[in-house]
């Protein structure tokens, strides 16, 4: 048997022909960027995160990067992010001229808890930047708080994010913004690159469309230095079929969460994630903890199981983020983290035969169950 990390194809199939049939208008609608499908979509994305507006970019990144510049972030401003994520987090933050400052995430959680944010803070700090990593909410209601009371601006890296809630609420919902990528294994993904970035405040969602827009607020009146970031008709034509089905895929995932915890339930060597409490968990990714890493890995390679690492380096210790001036041991959480953690197999449409394969795999590595 072949588990593959992802299988995109086979995630859209039940509705691969209203996709077909969505992007063939948008072909033949002759507008492509910016046109009534990318409207349309903003709307129903918008709906979905149960907020007034979204505002469709060209990446995940760049919505980040929008995020910063609508709030007016820039030299010298400083923004708290987890020392944990994906490197976009630090460029987007980068990108505008503030300053990343990463923080250790919870041990067990792997996202951002309010108290250690709060004593990263001095005053230069501007803005502070949790990510929802994985497919679960950081600590959101104590950061939202901790940011009012702080006056603050909270933006949301929601990229791995799509649809989970929070006491009711989703994601993307509880900051100034709201930041989502539509790379095509995310969550709800497009056919190439796309991003949005959603809101509650109206001022936030004006500014993004400027700036997405080369900083024009009217035609040929630039009034800031903006960017050319826009989604095209044909990723929203598609992303519009596929938010009908996001929903009951993040549910599938969880089904599947739920087989892995009971299939690995038994292994002292490996640690299956903890949800935070009033958190969904949508299972962006499936994250072990696990001893000797890096021969399982080779292990299940060997029996054709695809898996993944999110992140081995962390950004602190990436040659891009040298000029901040960390090393080796400021982040002992996260760097423990990016040598003890895999990523199994995980898409709505993986089947519990294929889980019970890696389940075994797994097993017989630590020496128990099946060879
Ligand atoms: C994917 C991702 C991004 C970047 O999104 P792109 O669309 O690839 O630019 C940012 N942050 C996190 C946490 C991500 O997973």
């Amino acid at each position: 048997m072949q588990v593959p990390f992802v299988d995109l194809r086979l995630d859209a199939a039940e509705v691969w022909e209203d996709i077909l049939a969505a992007v063939t208008a948008a072909v033949e609608g002759g507008r492509y960027i910016l046109g009534p499908e990318v409207q349309a979509f903003e709307r129903d994305f918008a709906a979905f995160c149960e907020v007034p507006y979204a505002v469709g970019v060209a990446s995940g990144t760049d919505a980040l990067l929008l995020a910063c510049m609508a709030a007016g972030l820039g030299a010298g401003d400083k923004v708290i992010v987890p020392a944990n994520t994906f490197i976009a987090t630090f460029d987007g933050v980068s990108r505008s001229g503030a300053i990343p400052v990463p923080v250790d995430p919870d041990p067990d959680l792997y996202t951002l808890d309010a108290a250690s944010v709060e004593a990263a803070l001095d005053s230069s700090t501007r803005a502070v930047m949790p990510v929802h990593l994985y497919g679960q909410f950081a600590d959101i209601e104590d950061l939202a708080s901790l940011c009012a009371d702080r006056g603050l601006v909270l933006i949301e890296d929601a990229a791995q994010a799509h649809g989970a809630r929070f006491n009711g609420r989703r994601a993307g919902s509880f900051g100034a913004a709201g930041c989502f990528s539509f790379y095509p294994s995310k969550n709800l993904g497009a056919l190439g690159d796309g991003g949005a970035l959603v809101t509650t405040d109206e001022a936030t969602a004006d500014a993004v469309r400027m700036l997405r827009d080369y900083g024009q607020a009217r035609k040929n009146e630039h009034s800031r230095i903006g960017l050319n970031s826009r989604l095209d008709e044909v990723q929203a034509a598609a992303l519009r079929v596929k938010l009908g089905i996001l929903d009951a895929g993040n549910e599938k995932r969880a089904r599947a969460a739920g087989l892995y915890r009971e299939g690995l339930a038994s292994l002292g060597d490996v640690v299956t994630p903890a949800v935070r409490e009033g958190s969904d968990h949508i299972y962006h990714l499936f994250i072990i903890r696990c001893t000797d890493r890096d021969r399982l890995r080779d292990h299940l390679a060997e029996k054709e199981i695809s898996t993944g690492l999110h992140y081995p380096i962390p950004a602190h210790m990436q040659p891009a983020y040298s000029f901040l001036g960390y090393g080796r041991g400021d982040f002992p959480v996260t760097e423990r983290l990016c040598g003890e953690i895999l990523s199994l197999p995980m898409f709505p449409s993986i089947t519990p035969v294929q889980i019970e394969y890696v389940c075994d795999a797994i097993k017989s590595f630590y020496g128990r169950g099946k060879a």
